[in-house]
């Protein structure tokens, strides 16, 4: 199923509010396994407004509005569906009840305006509007250059809160039925892959896929892969892209640290929970970006117990003792510099795990021995040392650091796995 967001509205386009409303569509409906193919905004034009559903209706099964279904002059959504779709605005006694009740909790006047709320198209599926007044409803018609198949509009009035209300208890279960089937999917989380290199190694099992279909995607230097799969019922759903999975794990197994699209720190916080072990780190170029991530994960307070940022030679001297011949003699981007940090830093919080890591994140400040993009992660653990060197030729501090940052979670999930 093929769908267009239809956001309806001249303050949107003078830049007056964010469309939160699109993208809080276009995820519920990709998540119902529902294409969206556009995201339209009109403004409050009678004759826009008509051209822009009948453009979306080319090569779209629905679209879905949002905004102009209040009562004033400008709110004219509901006039233009039932014109496009050929039907006409009736009065609808138990939308009218239910408006005169509300009005009447709320000890509010009721006007004309309240009244014409309650006039919609005659064969339209009505949907209640709990969080205000103005309710939503869908329409269809038959196909024009193929009657045999039904287009839908479904309207849904502006304020977010009173959209999203209605969305999940009335438009979402009507939506699920119209799309039959059932979609099922799992996001499987990769570390330490490239995305073509991905795409390659997976190849034999996404090419000439349809279902259950694979599809890459990269984001803040992780890799994950989708699957997903649609069936008459959830169980064969999910059968399918277990199936599926099993074939990508034999192929990539040693990448993957999640199935359900969850951040590494979140996995390795209820890692370590798990197993009643604590962490501490020192970060040197990444500035606290690796106890900042754990931190954002509710809880891991059971397994972190502090992070130190020592950035400059001193620091790693005062706070962790890393010895000042080891930085003379190898540098603060060196090895033995970051078992010293990782083993001062177990040391001084008696936790189970000390991870640090040190590295040059650039723009500048590489030299041909320790290029930019170089970081060495120490981790110490139950008598176990051990040191991973990174070598990335990229100039981007960012991404040099989040890989950094990255790459310390994956050296404790790989290593208490
Ligand atoms: P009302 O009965 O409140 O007039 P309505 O369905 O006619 O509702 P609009 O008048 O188009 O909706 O918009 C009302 C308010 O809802 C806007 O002022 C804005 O605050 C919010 N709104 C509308 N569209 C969006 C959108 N796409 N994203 C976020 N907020 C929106
Ligand atoms: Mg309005």
């Amino acid at each position: 199923m093929r769908a267009a967001l239809l956001s309806v509205g001249t303050e949107l386009l003078f830049g007056q509010i964010t469309n939160t409303n699109t993208v809080y569509l276009s995820q519920k409906l990709n998540a119902l396994g529902i294409d969206v193919m556009y995201h339209y905004t009109v403004g409050d034009n009678p004759e826009r407004l008509a051209e822009m559903i009948e453009t979306s209706f080319k090569d779209c099964d629905i679209v879905l509005t949002t905004g102009g279904l209040g009562p004033t002059q400008d709110d004219m959504t509901k006039e233009i569906a039932c014109q496009v779709m050929g039907d006409e605005l009736v009065m609808h006694d138990d939308i009218l009840d239910y408006i005169r009740k509300r009005m009447l909790a709320y000890k509010a006047v009721m006007t004309d305006n309240n009244i014409k709320q309650a006039l919609l198209p005659s064969r339209c599926r009505v949907f209640f509007n709990d969080a205000g007044t103005a309710p939503g409803f869908a329409l269809d018609r038959a196909k024009p250059d193929c009657p045999g198949e039904r287009q839908w509009i479904a309207c849904m009035p502006g304020p977010p809160k009173e959209m999203t209300r209605m969305f999940e208890k009335s438009v979402q279960p009507w939506l699920e039925k119209l799309a039959e089937g059932c979609l099922f999917y799992r996001e499987i989380m990769t570390f330490g892959i490239g995305e073509s290199d991905l795409e390659t190694v997976l190849f034999p099992v996404i090419d000439g896929q349809t279902d259950p279909t694979v599809a890459t995607y990269a984001k803040d230097g992780q890799t994950s892969v989708r699957v997903a799969s649609k069936r008459a019922t959830k169980q064969e759903a999910e059968q399918a892209v277990a199936e599926m999975i099993g074939r990508i794990e034999e192929l990539i197994g040693q990448y993957i640290y999640s199935f359900d699209g969850e951040s590494y720190a979140k996995v390795v916080a209820e890692l370590l929970i798990k197993k009643g072990l604590t962490v501490s780190s020192a970060e040197s170029c990444t500035g606290g970006m690796f106890a900042a991530a754990l931190t954002d994960i509710p809880g891991v307070s059971e397994c972190f117990d502090r992070g130190l940022v020592t950035y400059s030679n001193r620091a790693k001297i005062e706070e962790l003792g890393v010895k000042p011949d080891t930085l003379e003699k190898y540098g603060a981007v060196s090895e033995e510099t970051a078992m010293e940090m990782a083993e001062g830093v177990m040391r001084a919080s008696g936790s189970d795990i000390g991870i640090s890591v040190t590295g040059i994140a650039g723009p500048d400040g590489g030299t041909e021995e320790k290029p930019v993009g170089l970081a060495y992660i120490g981790f110490v653990y139950n008598g176990k040392a051990e040191c991973r060197k990174i070598n990335r030729t990229l100039k981007d501090r960012n991404r040099n650091r989040n890989n950094a940052m990255l790459s310390m979670f994956d050296m404790i999930y790989k290593n208490i796995y």
